[in-house]
């Protein structure tokens, strides 16, 4: 094994789809990794599966102290904390007039608070120690509004938003947009709608691989300290949308 990226970085959403990928890409760049998720038996197979540079604790990135004591475990466990990959998001799209407000709820305090949770929680290290990579995964939905996922798309245009304000706020700091199109995960599985969730798998039929993703954050996070890579949009070759 090369080692290729000597860092400690912390992931949420490690314990499916685009985290787990992200997960065994960069174990496989000799990197530490921390890694957060709600199903602790997912995150606790992986680590035992990768090996002593991957540590887990079980996370719910909606409550800043959670995502604060991750990451003071983080630091006990590998000493230091130098990436950070805010990765968990949730996806149960409806029209607006279905008047689903928890569901609204639920991606609000996942998709942004949960960002902002885990900005928080890194921030202040990151300034003391001069450097640091926050890697937010948004998705080609922060650049396109479709019928049924205002509330998502309004979300990830948060997203991307808080990652550029980080970028102009800190020269030391690097901050990375990830944005994905469509990719074959579990995302969008709690749709509660039938029409929109058959819709859902009629645009997975052309779809990546979760792989494809992790090779995108591993090119961030790959590069120079003063290189920062502000957004990686990363569609299957045959998507129209
Ligand atoms: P998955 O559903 O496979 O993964 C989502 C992850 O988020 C799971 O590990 C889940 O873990 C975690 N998660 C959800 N809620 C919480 C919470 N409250 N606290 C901690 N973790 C949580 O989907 P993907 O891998 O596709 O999603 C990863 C990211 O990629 C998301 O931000 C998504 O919006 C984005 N994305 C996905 C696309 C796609 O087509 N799949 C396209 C564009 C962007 P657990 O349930 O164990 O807590």
């Amino acid at each position: 094994m090369t080692t290729t990226i000597d860092k400690t970085i912390l992931i949420s959403g490690a314990s499916s789809g685009i985290g787990e990928a992200t997960v065994r890409e960069l174990a496989a760049s000799g990197a530490r990794l921390f890694i957060g998720a709600r199903r602790s038996d997912r995150l606790e197979a992986l680590a035992a599966e990768l090996g002593a540079t991957v540590a887990w604790q079980k996370l719910d990135v909606t409550s800043a102290e959670n995502f604060a004591a991750f990451a003071e475990a983080a630091e006990a466990r590998f000493g230091r904390v130098d990436v950070l990959i805010n990765n968990a998001g949730v996806m149960p799209l409806s029209p607006l007039a279905a008047l689903k407000q928890d569901e609204w709820t639920r991606m609000i305090d996942v998709n942004i608070r949960g960002v902002l949770n885990g900005i928080a929680a890194v921030l202040p290290r990151f300034v003391a120690q001069r450097s640091g990579h926050v890697v937010n995964v948004a998705s080609i939905a922060a650049h396109l509004v479709l019928p049924s996922a205002a509330v998502y798309c309004a979300t990830k245009y948060a997203v991307w938003a808080i990652s550029e304000g980080l970028r102009q706020e800190h020269d030391e700091i690097r901050s990375t947009v990830i944005s994905p199109g469509v990719v074959a995960t579990e995302l969008g599985n709690d749709i509660t709608d039938p029409a929109i969730a058959s819709a859902l798998q009629d645009w997975r039929q052309k779809s990546l691989t979760p792989d494809a993703i992790a090779r995108a954050i591993r090119y961030a996070l790959e590069q120079p300290e003063g290189v920062d890579i502000n957004e990686v949009i990363v569609r299957p070759t045959a998507a129209n949308m």
